[in-house]
């Protein structure tokens, strides 16, 4: 759906359909140019980061490349990161002695992704990276390298392009914040 679909909802577009995909594709070239001919697996984080992966593995100029998923959760109240993690979904595949990029939605506190950089580290990988569409500076409470971050945005609440409220608004085209009323219902 469009922002024009749910207007009423929707408080402000922060990133538009055509600035991610743009984004998206430069960092994209940048991940070809960085890997040259080497295999990558990029590996995604459920569900947030399924339209990112979408797009990014298309960017990508070569066959030389796989997806795996894995899916955690964060234990904790609500909407604060605890940083203590529990995995839903495993990888499907062993990383040991392969290029990894780590291919999440969002980072915000830095906490679950610390978390599952070390549980993928353990693993042996031959090197690990973090591809992250949107990042939050002002959220971060541990420090994430990310080499790749597609846009740094504000400390609010964004939904779309795979980011959810309640699970709803995953399928919006473009990244923005919801209108207060939502949250009252
Ligand atoms: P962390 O705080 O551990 O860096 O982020 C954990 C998770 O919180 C992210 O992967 C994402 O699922 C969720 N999250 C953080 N900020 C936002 C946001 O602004 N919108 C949505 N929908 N989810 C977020
Ligand atoms: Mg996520």
């Amino acid at each position: 759906m469009d922002s024009a679909d749910i207007s009423a909802d929707l408080q402000h577009v922060l990133l538009t359909e055509e600035e991610l995909l743009n984004r998206i594709q430069i960092l994209a070239d940048q991940i070809q140019a960085d890997y040259e001919d080497e295999e990558i697996l990029l590996v995604g984080v459920l569900k947030g980061a399924v339209m990112v992966m979408a797009d990014l593995v298309r960017s990508l100029r070569t066959h030389k490349v796989e997806m795996d998923w894995m899916a955690v959760s964060s234990y904790g109240s609500g909407t604060t990161s605890s940083g203590v993690v529990r995995i839903l979904k495993d990888l499907d595949t062993h990383i040991e002695g392969r290029h990894v990029i780590v291919v999440e939605d969002i980072l915000d506190s830095g906490l679950t992704l610390t978390w599952l950089l070390k549980n993928l580290g353990s693993r042996h990988p031959k090197s690990i990276e973090v591809f992250t569409l949107l990042r939050k500076p002002e959220a971060m409470k541990v420090p994430v390298e990310a080499k790749y971050v597609g846009f740094d945005i504000p400390n609010e609440f964004v939904v779309g392009y795979g980011l959810d409220y309640a699970q709803k608004y995953r399928n919006l085209r473009c990244v923005g914040t919801l209108a207060p009323h939502v949250y009252e219902n």
